[in-house]
């Protein structure tokens, strides 16, 4: 599959990044600190070798990311010393208020944000109103 898709919301249907491509074959999961996880452009599919939560999760550069805000309760869903953790809840919301994603952006954590397909959907994005 080389066609390029667009991660939208499921709630609502905007579009949170886009012309995405799988990682490429050989892709290998490095998690060290302040390190991208995937590449811009690129999505990843969880494994779970991260932690549970992130398996089956589709897995993003955080460059690659628009149309998201921040929970009400912010520095409680998991602000680190100066980035977040996915460990306390969702951290990204949708601009139509579903919380749906979990960013990693502090400098102890690697970089990279995840969300469930229940939340979000992988559309091509070279069809007109696919999805
Ligand atoms: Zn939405």
């Amino acid at each position: 599959m080389d066609h390029s898709a667009n991660l939208r919301c499921r709630h609502c249907g905007v579009t949170l990044a886009s012309n995405l491509k799988p990682v490429e074959a050989g892709f290998k999961w490095v998690f060290d600190m302040q390190i991208d996880v995937v590449p811009s452009g690129r999505f990843a599919i969880g494994n779970g070798s991260y932690s549970g939560l992130t398996k089956d999760h589709i897995i993003v550069h955080l460059d690659d990311l628009k149309s998201l805000t921040r929970p009400p309760d912010d520095v409680g869903r998991g602000y680190g010393c100066c980035g977040y953790w996915d460990g306390h809840g969702p951290n990204l919301v949708c601009v139509c208020g579903a919380e749906i994603g979990f960013e990693l952006s502090d400098c102890a954590a690697p970089r990279m944000a995840h969300f469930a397909t229940t939340d979000v959907m992988l559309s091509r994005s070279d069809l007109r109103d696919a999805g």
